[in-house]
């Protein structure tokens, strides 16, 4: 991937982002339409489609994931909840190609969603 792929641009710093949190192999950063106060989108750097693509490749990517979703949340002192949402194709509402958590929180979040 890369040219054509929003995420990785970002991942490439030729589009900005607000980065909260980057490790070796994961990157999170503000959603640009925040849906809740807390709002941050959390991806691996490799391109993978979608979370089964990610864990058919690689499995330990999507821990590392898993894991930054948590350090954002501490850093973030989500410490009443979070919701973390993984969409996956057209009826999951995915519109970005990358795999990618959301992660949302700062205000009770009805379940489910309306
Ligand atoms: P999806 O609908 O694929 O689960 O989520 C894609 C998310 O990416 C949406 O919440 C959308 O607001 C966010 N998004 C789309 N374009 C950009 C962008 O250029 N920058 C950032 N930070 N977020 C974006
Ligand atoms: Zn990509």
């Amino acid at each position: 991937m890369g040219a054509e792929c929003l995420f990785c641009r970002i991942v490439a710093r030729e589009v900005a982002a607000t980065v909260v949190h980057e490790t070796e192999r994961v990157l999170a950063f503000r959603d640009i339409s925040p849906q809740a106060p807390v709002h941050v989108v959390v991806i691996p750097k490799e391109h993978h489609a979608d979370v089964s693509a990610l864990t058919a490749a690689d499995p330990g990517l999507a821990g590392e994931l898993l894991a930054a979703v948590a350090q954002v949340a501490r850093a973030e002192r989500l410490e009443h909840g979070f919701r973390t949402v993984l969409n996956s194709g057209a009826d999951g509402g995915q519109t970005v190609f990358h795999v990618h958590a959301h992660l949302l929180g700062g205000r009770g979040l009805a379940w489910p969603p309306g």
